[in-house]
């Protein structure tokens, strides 16, 4: 049972199979089990998770049978949620238990999903490993000594696993695709300003964007159908309608144009992730999509451009943990300024500071034009390319990352670890949606798919990213390691 998608729990929980009881038990069971090894969570909520369940069951009988009711989600630390310890991976927070819920999280209890927990992340959302967390690094579930990837690593872990139906991510630069490629599992970053943003703690607040990560396109749906929509508690939310994502999965792809960017099958590309991917456009052909190269020509310069405005709007963000109001205070401090000095130079860890102060100095006089005005430049160049890729084609599909999960420890400089994102980030500039799916494994680990499709075009690449895993069962397979371990109900 807990292997299933979202949608089977649905089923079974509408046919009276199963009760939402039982279910969130037997997650429970599983993170009991694993979580020891892996990580994944930094707080699990069991008595509350099993009220909620038994709430789910009562609203059941009484004839409700919204999708969502009574199946367990996790959230990423990053989202307020009320009453429960909130500490986006950080020593800032770590002490912080939410007054309130961000809106993610308040349209998921409003569906009746049950909260098993938060899970674990890079420090505010910094990384591409996991490996930033105050809490320690989570273990790849395919091989507990590679990363998950980052920074929704806490949440790719926990779906891969089986430690829950469904969790949320939030994707800056690749968060919420690259842990999905390298755990094997479907994660989406939906157009930006199509999921608010209210009370999800802000990094980088032009490009951070809340989505699904989950057991298959479908369930990613799902879940679309309960996070997206205007919210004018945050100012950058769109006022469009949604459509039923589910409703459009099932179009046939006969004459759907693909565009492969030459830049992103070039040097530095495994030669598995390369024919992984190959062998995913030829299902595509065959289900009648045609394939095309085409131009992305100011790639390359995303990665320096989205490293100039990360930080730059990081620094601004991050200038409220002062430790006035809220989280961690420095023991004894002697005055106002050794207290704002020795709160942020301990509570924040090494790949955060290296943020503030490079965001911080991108900003300054005299340095603005030369950096920060430069890198926004550079963005209106990287959307016009997507604008005229769009022209000629329906989708993008590529690697979602060059290679499978590396190990722990591996990557020691900062520049390497930012080159991790090097197909996703230009997505996040330009306020794309984009998908991650499974595509088979190399040595044991899993490779992810990327699709991308135009603004808010989410239905779209949902349904392209669906249609396959109607005809292949890449994103069935599962870590072998794991198969053993207790739980299962
Ligand atoms: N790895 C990128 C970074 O560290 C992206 C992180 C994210 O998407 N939150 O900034």
């Amino acid at each position: 049972m807990i292997n299933s998608t979202v949608a089977e729990l649905s089923a079974a929980l509408a046919a009276g199979d199963i009760s939402s009881v039982e279910i969130t038990q037997a997650y429970l069971n599983r993170i009991a089990d694993l979580n020891g090894e892996l990580n994944a969570f930094i707080t699990v909520c069991e008595e509350s998770a099993l009220r909620q369940a038994a709430q789910a069951d009562a609203a059941r009988a009484t004839g409700n049978n919204s999708p969502l009711l009574g199946i367990p989600l996790a959230h990423k630390d990053i989202f307020c949620s009320k009453d429960v310890l909130t500490t986006c991976g950080s020593r800032m927070l770590h002490n912080f238990i939410s007054p309130y819920n961000a809106a993610v999280v308040e349209r998921f209890n409003d569906a009746g999903a049950v909260l098993l927990g938060k899970t674990n992340m890079d420090e505010f959302a910094m990384g591409s490993s996991n490996e930033t967390s105050f809490y320690g690094a989570v273990k790849n579930p395919w091989n507990n000594e590679c990363v998950p990837g980052g920074s929704s690593g806490g949440s790719a872990a926990a779906v891969a696993a089986d430690l829950c139906a469904m969790a949320t991510g939030t994707d800056t630069g690749g968060s919420i695709r690259q842990p999905a490629a390298f755990c094997g599992v479907t994660g989406f970053k939906p157009s930006y300003g199509r999921v608010s943003r209210w009370g999800m703690i802000a990094f980088a607040s032009s490009l951070d964007q809340a989505g699904p990560i989950a057991k298959s396109a479908e369930d990613a749906a799902i879940m679309m159908n309960t996070m997206a929509g205007l919210d004018i508690k945050d100012s950058t939310s769109i006022d469009k309608p949604v459509e039923d994502y589910t409703a459009s999965l099932n179009k046939s792809l006969q004459g759907l144009r693909i565009g492969i960017p030459k830049q992103h099958f070039a040097k530095g590309l495994s030669a598995e992730v390369e024919q992984a991917v190959r062998n995913a456009l030829a299902e595509y052909e065959k289900l009648g999509a045609s394939i095309k190269e085409i131009d992305l020509p100011n790639s390359h310069l995303s990665v320096s451009a989205y490293y100039v405005v990360a930080p730059a709007e990081a620094s601004a963000n991050l200038s409220r943990f002062d430790g006035v109001r809220y989280g961690y205070r420095c023991e004894d401090p002697v005055d106002l300024e050794d207290m704002y000095k020795r709160t942020r130079s301990e509570g924040f860890g090494e790949e955060v500071k290296r943020r503030i102060l490079i965001g911080t100095y991108a900003l300054s006089a005299g340095f603005y034009d030369a950096y920060y005005r430069k890198a926004q430049k550079i963005r209106r160049l990287i959307k016009e390319d997507f604008n005229s890729a769009f022209k000629e084609v329906d989708v993008i599909v590529g690697p979602t990352s060059p290679h499978t999960a590396f190990k722990l420890g591996s990557k020691s400089d900062p520049v390497s670890m930012y080159l991790e994102d090097i197909y996703t980030i230009a997505v996040n500039l330009a306020g794309l949606p984009a998908i991650s799916i499974p595509v088979g494994t190399a040595n044991g680990l899993p490779m992810g798919m990327h699709i991308v499709g135009g603004d808010f075009e989410e239905a779209k690449v949902l349904n392209v990213a669906h249609q396959l895993q109607q005809n292949s069962d890449w994103h069935k397979q599962k870590p072998a390691v794991l198969a053993s371990a207790k739980g299962e109900a």
